[in-house]
């Protein structure tokens, strides 16, 4: 088994979409260890998205993470990290796969319905971004 994170957006939350995106999730054999709900801060988007702080879209991005509730959720699957980012679908949802999670809920390429780590490494300092080890162990099956 291995850990991943995937975050609801705010886009997704605003419009109902958490429970569809925690269902599609589950259908594709992902166990969820561990969910809150919570406006995240302008320094914690900052800091979550610092690989991107360079780039054009990045005081943008920070607005659209602290707009509203986020769901950050912790997901366990044989080769998580992977498969999230196949479910997942393109960053721009105009090409994403039909089926994948953007493609069915995303509206733009900023507000992309969902986050998923991008490598095992960073699943596990994105996990411990939002959870304990503590959070992470005791939803464990
Ligand atoms: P995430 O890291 O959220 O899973 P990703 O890995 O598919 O998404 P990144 O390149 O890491 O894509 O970009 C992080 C986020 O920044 C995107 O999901 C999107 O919300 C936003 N973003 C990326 N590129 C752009 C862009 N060109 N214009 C506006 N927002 C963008
Ligand atoms: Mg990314």
């Amino acid at each position: 088994m291995e850990a991943t994170l995937t975050i609801i957006k705010p886009d997704s939350v605003a419009a109902g979409n958490a429970g569809n995106i925690i269902a599609h999730l589950e259908r594709e054999g992902f166990k969820v260890t561990a969910v809150k709900k919570l406006t995240l801060s302008q320094a914690q988007a900052r800091a979550f998205y610092e690989v991107h702080k360079e780039r054009p879209f990045y005081d943008s991005l920070v607005e659209f993470m602290t707009s509203g509730p986020s769901m950050p959720v912790a997901l366990e699957r044989d080769n998580a990290v992977k498969h999230l980012r196949a479910v997942m679908g393109a960053t721009n949802p105009a090409e994403a796969d039909q089926g994948t999670i953007r493609s069915l809920y995303a509206t733009s390429i900023e507000a992309n319905a969902i986050h998923g780590s991008d490598s095992a490494e960073n699943a596990q300092i994105e996990l411990g971004f939002f959870f304990s080890r503590a959070e992470l162990l005791a939803g464990r099956g």
